[in-house]
Parts: structure tokens; C-alpha cells; sequence
């Protein structure tokens, strides 16, 4: 079995150790030492990297036979003494990740009894599922606070060992149901948790915990964390987002938060404006088509309305054509090279069928759109088409009422 330095010693960053077995395994190498410091993904905690000499270790795993196999990008040789260097910023970042983890559930513990079902270290941030029915802002703020005042007490952390009953006998976390010696986690006066991860020897080390976020999921609640340098890393950031905000709207970091409801308030009732304008100038437009731009059957019974415009959006289109159809006897085609749509309507009670109508002069443009027997809207490929389009309808139209 391989001698696991760093159960004693989470510190020692280097090494040396004899190699002990080195296979081949898809384009790699599975690589046994008699004793490592390097860390196997378990526990929540993620692998370490670094190099055995001058070869890249790229992963690190558990074994099914409890012994560490380092992947490697090259191969080593077996009865070979190598010395082993430890990625530090990674497996510190872990280390101070994975103690405040310890720190964040006895806290849930101790305050409100919360249990930790699960524990995950990742990449950027770090989660806790806590098994309760509900959790309020008042548990994240009262837990953050505990878990900070703890490590700013700059508590001693140790390894101990014992048999599941001597640690029962002492008092600790998380039910035991092993056998043999059992490697426990202790945080001085605070917490006794089994763990075979590598810790921090002083909670002080941890720097600051900050609760980010937290969500129901399924029955349980999810915690997201960040400890040490991740934590600064996350107040930077956020200072940094806070002020390109406050810039953008040109007002104090604190004032953020009011500008922007009074924003939300001005572009709602800037956006009300626009739609009465906007109704009374299709009123107004409607009123100016049909008095003066409307063609007439013989009988002057029936008219016409077709009109392109250059800048009208769809809704515009429609909203007009909806205003000019609501007099009797009314056909119309509205058309806008801006917005390449195009809208077909016609007055309730008369014959024809505009959704078909338009379909069939669409196919032949490779144009989109469809609608009702009164009511039709698509998009034309180009403005180009517009005049075309609406030419030839009008046409159809027109012979079909005169
Ligand atoms: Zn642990």
C-alpha cells in the first residue's frame, strides 16, 4: 500500500520516493510510488498535480487496491528514486477550500443543526448540500459570521486517529460506521470530522469564508462558498462589476441600486408614452391613407390601401392595418424595407383570403409568413422585393374587386 505523506504532513510539498510500478494506459502512464505527497481526487477534494522529476503528473487516483496511481505524461522507471514537487497554489487553494468546508458545516451544526449530506471543491466555486426544509437569509448570515469569528481565533487544527468507538466516545460529526483506525479532522473546541483530505494546521489560514449563494435542490438546500484567496478573488470581483455598473449609470457605487429602480421606473412610463404615440399616430395615419390614398373600385363601395414605408416595424405595420380593416369594405397591404415584413388585411364580411393570398406571392420570392382569411403578416428576403410584392398584390386585388 502506498505511504500517504500527506495524512501526517499536508504541508510537504516535496518529496522523494522510489518508483514502484509504471504501465502504460492510453497515450499515458500509470505510475505506483512507495510514498507520495501527492493527493488522490476523494473526499470532495480534488487531485494534485506537479512533476516526478522532470515528467508532468496530470492526474492523481485511488486505486481499487487503496493505492495512489499518479497519471503521468511520460514514463518513469520502476526501482528509480524520483523527487516529486506539488502544484502549491493548487493544493493550498484546496486545502484552504476544503477546511472551510469543515468550518461552514459544523457551523450549520451548531447553530441551527443542519446536516451536510455532500461536499463539492470545484474549479471556481465550492458547494455544500445541507439536508433541511428551508433555508433564510438569517441562518447564511448567522453561519458566516460563527465560521469567520473561528478563524479569525486562529484555532490549531489536527490529524487524530482512533477506532470508530474511541471517536464516538469523544464526540464527533459524522456518524461512523468503519472499521479499523479512523483518521479524523480536528478543529480545536469546534469540530472532530472523519476525513482522509489534506487541512490547514490553523483556521487562521482559511483567511475568510463568504457564503455566495444558495438554492433548493430537490429536498435538499445547496450552499456555494468561497474560502482564501478564492474569496478575495470574489470581493475583487465584485467591486470591480459594482463600479463598471455605477460608471455606465453614471452615479456613486451605493446609489446603484436606486438609479436603477428609478431607471426601470423612467423606462416604463417612457415605454407607455410610445405606445399612446404610437396608437394615435396610426390613428392619424390610417385616417390620412384612406382619405387620400386609397384606390376605389368603380362603384367607390370598395378601396384599397397599399403603402411601403421605409422605417416602420412590423407591430407598426400591423397595428395600422388593424386600424384601417375596422372600416367597412377596406383591403390593404402594408409593406417596410426596414423591417422587410410585409402585412395583408382586410375589412370582416368581404370575400377572398389574404393568409392565402400572401403565401402564394411569398413562395415566389422566398418570403415567409402566413394568416387568417382577414388578417396576414410575413417577411420578405430583401427590400428589394418590397415594391414588387406589393405591386403585384395590389394588382391581384384590384382586378379582383373591379
Ligand atoms: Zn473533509
Amino acid at each position: 500500500m502506498t505511504d500517504r505523506l500527506y495524512y501526517n504532513d499536508s504541508f510537504l510539498r516535496e518529496f522523494d520516493a522510489r518508483v514502484a510500478a509504471c504501465e502504460p494506459a492510453d497515450h499515458r502512464w500509470r505510475v505506483r510510488l512507495e510514498r507520495t505527497a501527492f493527493y488522490p481526487t476523494s473526499g470532495g477534494q480534488p487531485f494534485d498535480v506537479g512533476t516526478l522529476n522532470d515528467v508532468n503528473v496530470l492526474e492523481v487516483l485511488d486505486d481499487e487496491h487503496d493505492e495512489v496511481i499518479h497519471i503521468t505524461e511520460r514514463p518513469l522507471k520502476v526501482g528509480e528514486e524520483v523527487h516529486g514537487v506539488i502544484d502549491w497554489t493548487r493544493r493550498f487553494d484546496h486545502m484552504q477550500q476544503h477546511t472551510a468546508q469543515h468550518l461552514l458545516s459544523a457551523a450549520f451544526l451548531e447553530l441551527f443543526q443542519f446536516q451536510t449530506v455532500s461536499f463539492h471543491l470545484g474549479r471556481d466555486i465550492s458547494t455544500i448540500d445541507l439536508a433541511t426544509p428551508s433555508v433564510v437569509p438569517r441562518h447564511l448570515e448567522e453561519t458566516e459570521r460563527r465560521v469567520n469569528e473561528i478563524i479569525f481565533g486562529d484555532r490549531p487544527i489536527r490529524i487524530r486517529y482512533g477506532t470508530a468507538a474511541d471517536l464516538a466516545a469523544e464526540g464527533i460529526r459524522k456518524k461512523l460506521d468503519r472499521e479499523g483506525t479512523l483518521r479524523v479532522v480536528e478543529i480545536e473546541g469546534f469540530d472532530r470530522q472523519p476525513c482522509g483530505g489534506t487541512h490547514l494546521s490553523r483556521t487562521g489560514q482559511t483567511g475568510m469564508l463568504l457564503i455566495r449563494r444558495c438554492e433548493k435542490q430537490k429536498q435538499n438546500w445547496r450552499i456555494e462558498f468561497v474560502a482564501g484567496f478564492r474569496a478575495l478573488a470574489a470581493a475583487r470581483s465584485d467591486l470591480a462589476l459594482l463600479r463598471s455598473a455605477a460608471e455606465q449609470i453614471g452615479c456613486g457605487m451605493t446609489e446603484v441600486p436606486q438609479m436603477l429602480t428609478k431607471i426601470q421606473e423612467e423606462r416604463r412610463t417612457s415605454q407607455r408614452e410610445t405606445k399612446r404615440l404610437t396608437e394615435r399616430l396610426a390613428d392619424l395615419e390610417a385616417a390620412e391613407l384612406l382619405a387620400n390614398k386609397a384606390q376605389r373600385s368603380h362603384d367607390g363601395a370598395n378601396a384599397i390601401v397599399s403603402a411601403i414605408f421605409e422605417d416602420a416595424s412590423a407591430s407598426y405595420l400591423a397595428m395600422l392595418a388593424a386600424k384601417l380593416v375596422t372600416n367597412l369594405n377596406v383591403r390593404t397591404i402594408l409593406a417596410s424595407r426596414s423591417a422587410n415584413a410585409i402585412v395583408l388585411a382586410q375589412s370582416a364580411g368581404l370575400d377572398g383570403d389574404m393568409g392565402a393570398l400572401l403565401r402564394e406571392l411569398l413562395a415566389k420570392v422566398s418570403g415567409k409568413g402566413g394568416g387568417s382569411k382577414v388578417f396576414a403578416q410575413g417577411s420578405m428576403s430583401g427590400s428589394s422585393t418590397a415594391d414588387k410584392i406589393v405591386d403585384a398584390l395590389t394588382h391581384s386585388l384590384i382586378s379582383a374587386i373591379s
